[in-house]
């Protein structure tokens, strides 16, 4: 169905919707996934081994520009990356974990008004909005709690005296 959309949003634009951007824009609407360039083209190379690392990274650019699909750099977890995704989701806001790397999506009626409070105090005509919020997810935060506290009882083994502090089977001697 989001497909169809696209493509009548392509024909509408008058643009041709030739095998490669259909390709490409089929991956992006179906995994519904954030992929960078070159997992695209590697999947989309699997659908038509004829198709190159250029027209792909030529096609991606066309369907951004037709306001098809989304470019991300989501907190530039992973370098100078960028991810696409279709546009015809839902506004979101991406949600990234700097640790693990994990993307969520939140969908919620608090992006909706930010929006007309944007609108309305700037006097300004929002096309596009893009929120990003880095953090930790709960898995992360838990492993990050491990590891703060095995440095500060290496610390500790490292620089007190160790009589001062509460024994621990981690308390190391070199
Ligand atoms: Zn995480
Ligand atoms: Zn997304």
């Amino acid at each position: 169905m989001a497909i169809e959309s696209s493509k009548g949003l392509l024909k509408e634009r008058g643009v041709r919707l030739t095998r490669q951007r259909q390709i490409l824009l089929e991956l992006i609407d179906k995994t519904g996934e954030h992929l960078d360039a070159e997992r695209l083209f590697q999947m989309a190379k699997e659908k038509d081994p004829k198709l190159n690392r250029v027209t792909v990274y030529r096609t991606l650019k066309m369907l951004k520009a037709g306001g098809l699909v989304d470019e991300l750099d989501l907190m530039h977890y992973g370098g100078d990356q960028h991810y696409y995704e279709t546009r015809l989701k839902q506004e979101h806001a991406h949600v990234i974990c700097l640790r693990c790397g994990k993307v969520e999506e939140f969908f919620g009626e608090p992006l909706q008004r930010l929006r007309k409070q944007i609108e309305s105090h700037f006097g300004f005509q929002v096309l596009l909005a893009r929120t990003e919020v880095g953090g930790y997810c709960a898995h992360c935060q838990t492993l990050r709690a491990r590891e703060v506290e095995e440095l500060r009882l290496l610390t500790v083994a490292a620089g007190k005296p160790a009589a001062a502090r509460a024994p621990s089977k981690r308390t190391r001697r070199s």
